[in-house]
């Protein structure tokens, strides 16, 4: 007699959400069944499921801790393989504001693996699990359910290669982990529920990126070069060195002020962020890739736990839930965060109740999102409510940023809550908010004037230029080839208007002289 809740638990997506979910569910299921639409066995690089795995990832240093102890030994499993690991806060080269934090030892680890190589490890250790097995090259088409709708008992899955109603895996639990684009909302309102409600910030962000072999070394120790798009230069970058050699560099822009995907217009995005060392490594080295894009309009946060009504045996968890603006960084460490949660309530022996678990992991929600949604607001450009905690919270942000260019004790401080380690207030500690005033009183009036003139005015005066070339503003390069569109979030929509609202912003910078604080 085995101590399981469930005979089979179906997972829907086999992303970084759905790996974890199995990796719990393993553990309280008698079966588990992964089912996607691509093949995964074996797939070491980029696939059509997961466009966004071609642009940098980073897992946060919670993130980290979590896969560590759902998979003991990963982390050296990566050092085997000769994946890049360092101290998140010491060994990568961060600019925030245009200044460059003074690195710390904080014993946060980060792994400079790309998305697909991250997964594919994860994937693996899911894959020896011996109750875990993946249906792959099938597509979810529909949950089944009993004659009321008050229970989930299946799903229906069509193989790729197959015309017809599919057929259904009958299931005790099933989990929605497919991504941004879950259906669940939908299949909701068909059995008769409502949808959840749907809070957006909309942030018209585009990736671009490109992979190179360097003929010099920009990063001498450091693992990766960040220029972070702030409200100074909202032109961002994570250049990490790969495992292979190579190395990734993926420019972001936001407001529809998109980084192109034609060669000239992409090395002119580069030559203005705030780390003139990546431009002076990426000119003359050897690309490997021609530039690809995807686009991300807005951050969306589905209020599940605030439905009165939900079926029975269905689960949602990952970029289905609440999909973030990725600059941040946080949307695998949220799954992982949420696959803890959901074995929690495995763990209390009978099968997970559907508005607990939402409830549950709301609260774990809530720092993420608060921080990303939050430190958006920080751009002018970007439409929502700015209650005061919003705006104390970004002039505080943008003084800590100015004396973290100082004082390392600051920049552990910080990583350690934006790694999602600590909470929020630790920021607000009166020994830190001491350090913090005092290390950038005078940093913020220089950042006002060196780097708002210098940084900021130098994007606005470059997006001009290629607006001129152009004519369609930073967006104009977008979708250029057809690598690039089969890259592009089928969600986004913000085109030649998102290009209009970067043009709007650019001016709104300029006549502010690029700060906000
Ligand atoms: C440009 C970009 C950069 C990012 N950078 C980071 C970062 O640095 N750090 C970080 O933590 N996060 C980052 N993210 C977010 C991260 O990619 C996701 O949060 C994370 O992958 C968790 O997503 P998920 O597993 O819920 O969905 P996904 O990773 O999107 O996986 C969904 C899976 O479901 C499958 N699927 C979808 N629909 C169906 C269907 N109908 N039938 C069968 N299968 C289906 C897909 O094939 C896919 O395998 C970034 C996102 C973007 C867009």
């Amino acid at each position: 007699m085995s101590d399981h809740i469930g005979n089979r638990a179906v997972v829907l997506g086999g992303g970084m959400a759905g790996l974890l979910a199995a990796r719990v569910l393993s553990e309280a299921y008698t079966d588990v069944l992964v089912v996607d639409r691509d093949t995964l066995t074996g797939v070491t690089g980029p696939r059509r499921g997961v466009p966004q795995g071609r642009h940098a990832h980073a897992l946060l240093a919670r993130g980290q801790q979590i896969l560590e102890e759902l998979f003991p030994g990963l982390g050296d499993e990566f050092a085997a393989a000769g994946v890049p690991a360092g101290d998140l806060a010491g060994d990568l080269r961060w600019y925030f504001n245009g200044r460059r934090l003074r690195p710390a030892r904080s014993g946060l680890m980060s792994v400079s693996a790309t998305r697909p190589v991250l997964e594919a490890r994860v994937r693996a250790r899911v894959a020896a699990l011996p109750n875990v097995a993946f249906l792959e090259r099938h597509a979810v088409l529909s949950l089944s359910s009993t004659a009321d709708g008050g229970r989930i008992t299946g799903v229906r899955v069509a193989a790729e290669d197959e015309t017809g109603p599919g057929r259904v895996l009958e299931a005790d639990l099933v989990v929605d982990a497919t991504g941004r684009g879950s259906r669940t909302p939908v299949w909701l309102e068909e059995l008769g529920y409502d949808r959840p409600g749907e809070e957006r910030v909309k942030v018209g962000l585009a990736y671009t990126t490109r992979h190179y072999r360097l003929s010099s070394d920009p990063y001498g120790d450091d693992l990766s070069i960040n220029p972070v798009a702030s409200p100074a230069n909202p032109r961002g970058a994570f250049f990490p060195r790969l495992h292979d050699g190579s190395s990734q560099l993926s420019l972001t822009g936001i407001l529809g002020d998109h980084p192109p995907t034609d060669p000239d217009g992409f090395l002119d995005f580069v030559r203005s962020l705030s780390a003139p060392e990546i431009y002076e490594a990426v000119r003359d080295a050897e690309p490997l890739d021609d530039p690809v894009t995807f686009r991300f309009p807005a951050s969306v946060r589905r209020r599940y736990e605030r439905l009165r009504r939900f079926p029975e045996g269905l689960l949602v968890m990952g970029d289905g839930v609440c999909s973030f603006n990725p600059v941040y960084g946080q949307g695998m460490t949220v799954a992982a965060l949420e696959a803890m949660v959901l074995r929690e309530h495995l763990r209390l022996g009978v099968p997970p109740r559907p508005q607990r678990f939402f409830r549950d992991i709301s609260p774990v929600i809530d720092v993420p999102w608060e921080i990303s949604a939050g430190g958006d607001l920080a751009f002018p450009g970007v439409e929502g409510p700015r209650s005061l905690k919003t705006r104390l919270g970004n002039v505080y942000m943008s003084r800590l940023h100015a004396a973290a260019a100082r004082d390392g004790d600051v920049t552990e401080a910080f990583f350690r809550v934006a790694g999602l380690v600590d909470p929020p207030q630790r920021l607000f500690r009166p020994g830190l908010v001491l350090r913090v005033l005092r290390n950038s009183r005078d940093r913020t009036a220089e950042d006002r004037t060196a780097v708002g003139r210098t940084t900021a005015d130098r994007a606005v005066a470059d997006r001009a230029a290629v607006s001129r070339t152009t004519g369609t503003g930073g967006a104009g390069g977008v979708g250029g080839t057809a690598e690039t569109v089969g890259a592009v979030d089928a969600g986004s929509a913000s085109g030649t208007g998102g290009a209009r609202d970067g043009a709007r912003t650019a001016d709104r910078m300029a006549s502010s002289g690029g700060t906000t604080g």
